[in-house]
């Protein structure tokens, strides 16, 4: 949050999130499929640096979300992030943790792991049982990103928390933020800190300084 910030957004998503709209319907939906570009990693590359004013330094973080990034064919992910790592691009990955992060991705990407929860609609104990497999392969400084409609939300992504990430290896940071018009900001924060949890309040950013889910900006 703060830093300029290039996003790919990668087209598919082996998830629906029916408990809320997704805020990239674009990037899901086969209705839009004729909006996609099928691209080789090299053309990607050229358009990030196109859209970022084809600085000399790589003074802003290149962020893969989608849809799902890691459904695209792994060779061409690590191609593109070879590419975006030789210029000294920092790259983040926001990403919903339920296909295998390959071991290539080991610090070289930062991850931002969205573990689904029951307001979602896609919880699910195998998608679980593949996100505790993720987590073995975060890089530290990885991030675990609750998005809470509800206070069975809340609960839900605490037990995740005390039972999973705690105790685990390493130091992961844990953000939350609320689905959009479904909970009061104010009202979740005060849960946290009544609980005294070290996690990070974090907002779709975006959707406050531009008009929500506006394109191309
Ligand atoms: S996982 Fe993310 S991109 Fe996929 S449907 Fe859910 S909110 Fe949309």
């Amino acid at each position: 949050v703060g830093r300029p910030t290039v996003f790919v957004r990668f087209g598919g998503c082996n998830l629906r999130c029916p408990g809320w709209p997704c805020d990239t319907p674009h990037a899901i939906d086969p209705a839009f499929r004729k909006e996609w570009k099928l691209q080789e990693p090299e053309q990607v590359w050229e358009e990030i640096a196109e859209v970022a004013g084809r600085r000399e330094t790589p003074d802003y973080t290149v962020c893969f979300t989608g849809g799902e990034p890691f459904l695209q064919q792994h060779r061409d992910l690590e191609r593109l992030v070879e590419l975006l790592k030789s210029q000294g691009n920092s790259i983040e990955c926001f990403s919903n943790g339920t296909l295998l992060y390959p071991d290539w991705t080991f610090g070289l990407v930062q991850f931002i792991m969205d573990w689904k929860l029951p307001g979602s609609g896609e919880w699910s104990e195998t998608a679980n049982l593949v996100r505790l497999k993720n987590l073995e392969l975060l890089a530290r400084g990885s991030t675990i990103k609750f998005t809470i409609a509800s206070r069975e939300d809340y609960e839900f992504a605490k037990d995740i928390y005390n039972q999973y990430i705690i105790h685990g290896l390493y130091d992961y940071t844990v953000h939350y933020g609320v689905v959009w018009g479904q909970l009061a900001n104010a009202k979740l924060i005060k849960w946290v800190l009544e609980d005294e949890l070290p996690w990070y309040f974090n907002m779709q950013i975006h959707n406050v300084v531009w008009v929500r889910s506006q394109r191309g900006i």
